[in-house]
């Protein structure tokens, strides 16, 4: 079948998670290549077979290469225990699960792996055009498209899960498209993630150095004052020649001002540490 195919497909099995970006009422029909809202907005799939639900172009600097670069790591690895943590936090049932900044698509492609016994109901957005068309591209069972994380183009109570790795979030908005009893499952950096390319990247007093996520803990508990934080802690041996890809990849909110490295410099680098905290939180 083909992509776009299946994606249509997709779409019009689960018709009632999508409400229109524009007026908020609920999409309708699925009409040839367009779904169609209550007030007859139409929103068409593109050539790479996904729906693009944001007006204009997305003001995103991570390109093609970036995402490519995030691939090579991530299937060789990279955040596989994060998203085993992620799997064995998740209720053992058949879920509808909303990835969020869902990229190039890896993490929800390895937890379907993990999760392939439970028949879940799969989703990744993210307001990248070049994450999307690689994430669609996936040999796997889930909706990739376009959209912006404070105007989900998705119904009220339509997911038992929210996911997210290293991505912004908009909690009223996750609140929203979340059912009654869902679960959010939110990832974010420690102060030793990465650490020793950030010594390689930055001089030890640069304010980029370290990383303080106190301020985002701070707000998920004001949002969620049940939360738990689950640490996930280990070392990760960069294949031969992956090296570059890894500052590839480097988030660019890692700041301006970091060293370019030398290939000998980059040979040194043979492992480096992820450091995470998983905040969840049950919405009630
Ligand atoms: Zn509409």
């Amino acid at each position: 079948m083909k992509k776009i195919e299946k994606q249509q497909r997709f779409v019009s099995q689960h018709l009632e998670l999508f409400r229109c970006p524009v007026c908020h009422e609920p999409f309708t029909a699925l009409q040839g290549n367009s779904i169609i809202c209550s007030r007859g907005h139409q929103i068409d799939f593109n050539k790479h077979g996904y729906l693009h639900f944001l007006n204009g172009a997305a003001d995103t600097e991570y390109g093609r290469e970036m995402f490519l670069a995030r691939r090579q790591l991530l299937s060789a690895g990279l955040f596989l225990p994060i998203v085993q943590a992620i799997a064995k936090i998740l209720p053992k049932r058949p879920l509808k699960v909303l990835d969020v900044g869902t990229g190039e698509g890896t993490p929800l492609y390895q937890l379907a792996k993990i999760r392939s016994d439970q028949n879940d109901c799969l989703m990744g957005f993210d307001i990248s055009k070049a994450g999307v068309t690689l994430a669609t591209q996936l040999a796997m069972d889930a909706f990739f498209c376009v959209a912006d994380l404070r105007q989900l183009p998705f119904n009220d109570h339509s997911f038992d899960a929210v996911i997210e790795l290293f991505s912004p979030s908009d909690y009223a908005e996750f609140n929203r498209v979340l059912t009654p009893s869902g679960i959010l499952v939110k990832v974010i950096p420690n102060a030793d993630y990465l650490g020793e390319l950030r010594q390689l990247l930055y001089d030890q007093d640069d304010q980029h150095a370290s990383y303080d996520n106190s301020r985002v803990k701070e707000l998920f508990a004001k949002h969620y004052p049940n939360c738990q934080i689950q640490r996930v802690r280990y070392r990760f041996d960069i294949p031969t020649g992956l090296q570059a890809a890894l500052v590839e990849m480097t988030p660019l909110h890692w700041g301006r001002g970091a060293k370019q490295l030398s290939p000998a410099e980059l040979d040194k680098l043979q492992a480096v540490t992820v450091d995470v905290s998983l905040l969840i939180a049950n919405k009630f």
